[in-house]
């Protein structure tokens, strides 16, 4: 039921707007109910206070821009699980569980507290043993964000309201980072209906009553900006007992030690260089032939990749890029490539990946369309002195990956096979680390390096190691690490 500027202003004769919020914010709080006839500013020093956390279970499907197992798939569905611990003092502890695209999983944990967010990879293979930190005013906003999906707790904010409803019956407030807010309530019941902050719209339905009578949705959509809506399922228990011990960091996870060294090309032996100290923190490699260069992947912004350009410009000044490799056609690691245009590159991507790169580089196809070229089977690229042998992998990740192999620098160039964080030791490979080690024996390969777009490179003996983890993980645990 929507509650309409009629039905508020009918129930403002005779009392004020002020008593309206709290009768309505009594309602949610039936424990301890608002008397009517007290002056305002006394029924707001009685207004429930909150003193519980709450845990949150929540499921949702997000809707992945480019990320596709299949070129041409625009948008992919991942599953998206969470567990929130919110704590009413300005605490948070968020889980977070997704598996995508094939058999990679993503395991986060970030803690929210007053002085700032910790995060860690509880995988420990994107960011290995790395802590990310963000600083206290993003905490802050956090912990407002993840307050929007406890409806109840916002009404004790509505004190603050000013004036008359909006013509959509919705109140203003601040939020609790201190940003402007509305709410819309529903007349009959007392319970919030939506409600909008910082670009963030919340609808909320289908409430249950929890112990100590607070009214908590079980269905929230949360919109943010244009982009569709991410329907929650929520399933929410007080957690009264909580231990300390669930805002503290797991133990062995530490600071990442600053880049000092910047931007740079890391020589591989032979000619093959990768690029480091990227902002992303993404890689990209490149060999330099006597008539040719080639580039491993094209990540993740032409900003990024034209920094990359330079470098190769410092080491081999003048002389143009001829190949550009895609590992696949996922955004990420092919949104630099108009950074090489003015190379006129002939580019070489997995079967069907046309399509994906089409789609995303949008008006600026026209100048890539005859220069994209699908492989179809094995293709060997001629820098002149060195070749590089290109092999097209129909992985579980992407059916257009394509593995490149640089036999005089004994260098292979792959994406989003194998992962070895920048810090930390090797964790258990995914399904996809066997695919590699798979292509890699069947071509008799022998590489001194695995090189990867995230993480450290690797050696063959840190692939074997990674498999070896990955089948003790489901000897032990009975299932596959991230195993679909
Ligand atoms: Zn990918």
């Amino acid at each position: 039921m929507n509650l309409t500027r009629a039905s508020i202003l009918k129930r403002l004769r005779p009392c004020s707007l002020t008593v309206l919020v709290l009768a309505c914010a009594a309602a949610s709080f039936p424990a301890r109910v608002v008397a009517q006839e007290k002056p305002a500013h006394e029924q707001q020093a009685r207004l429930p206070r909150v003193s519980e956390a709450l845990q949150l279970d929540m499921q949702t499907e997000r809707l992945v821009g480019e990320q596709a197992r299949n070129p041409a798939e625009a948008v992919l569905r991942v599953p998206l699980r969470q567990q929130l611990l919110l704590d009413p003092q300005g605490r948070y502890r968020l889980e977070t569980d997704s598996v995508y695209p094939g058999p990679i999983r993503f395991q986060f944990l970030e803690l929210g507290l007053p002085e700032g967010i910790s995060t860690v990879d509880l995988l420990k293979w994107r960011q290995g043993l790395a802590i990310s930190r963000l600083p206290a005013a993003v905490a802050r906003e956090r912990w407002a964000d993840h307050e929007f999906l406890v409806p109840a707790w916002l009404l004790q904010r509505l004190s603050a309201v000013r004036g008359e409803p909006a013509a959509d019956g919705s109140l203003a407030f601040t939020d609790a980072a201190g940003r402007p807010a509305r709410l819309a309530l529903d007349g009959a019941s007392g319970r919030v209906l939506w409600a909008r902050s910082a670009g963030r719209r919340y609808e909320y339905s289908d409430y249950e009553t929890l112990a100590g009578g607070l009214q908590q949705p079980r269905r929230i959509s949360e919109q943010r900006g244009e982009a569709p809506a991410w329907v929650w399922q929520v399933q929410a228990v007080a957690a009264p007992n909580t231990k300390p011990a669930a805002y503290a960091l797991p133990a062995g996870y530490s600071d990442a030690p600053a880049d000092a060294a910047g931007l740079r090309a890391t020589p591989l032996g032979g000619g093959s260089y990768r690029v480091d100290g990227l902002s992303s923190g993404y890689h990209s490699s490149f060999s330099i032939g006597s008539q040719g260069i080639a580039v491993f992947d094209a990540p993740v912004s032409p900003a990024e990749a034209a920094s990359v350009r330079a470098l190769i410009e410092q080491l081999a000044p003048g002389r143009k890029v001829s190949h550009v490799v895609l590992s696949h056609a996922h955004r990420d690691h092919i949104a630099g490539l108009p950074a090489y245009q003015a190379d006129a590159p002939q580019v070489l991507v997995g079967p069907e990946a046309r399509q994906a790169l089409r789609r995303q580089l949008g008006s600026a196809w026209a100048a890539w369309d005859e220069r994209v070229q699908e492989l179809q089977g094995p293709h060997t690229l001629d820098l002149g002195d060195r070749r590089v042998q290109l092999w097209p992998l129909a992985s579980r990740h992407a059916s257009d990956m394509v593995v490149a192999y640089d036999s005089q620098s004994r260098a292979l160039f792959q994406g989003d096979l194998f992962y070895i964080p920048e810090l930390g030791p090797v964790p258990p490979a995914f399904a996809t680390g066997q695919e590699l080690l798979d292509l890699i024996q069947a071509q008799k390969l022998d590489p001194a390096w695995i090189v990867g777009v995230h993480g450290r490179s690797g050696t063959l003996a840190e692939l074997r190691q990674a498999l070896a983890l990955r089948a003790q993980g489901i000897r032990q645990q009975g299932q596959g690490f991230g195993a679909p």
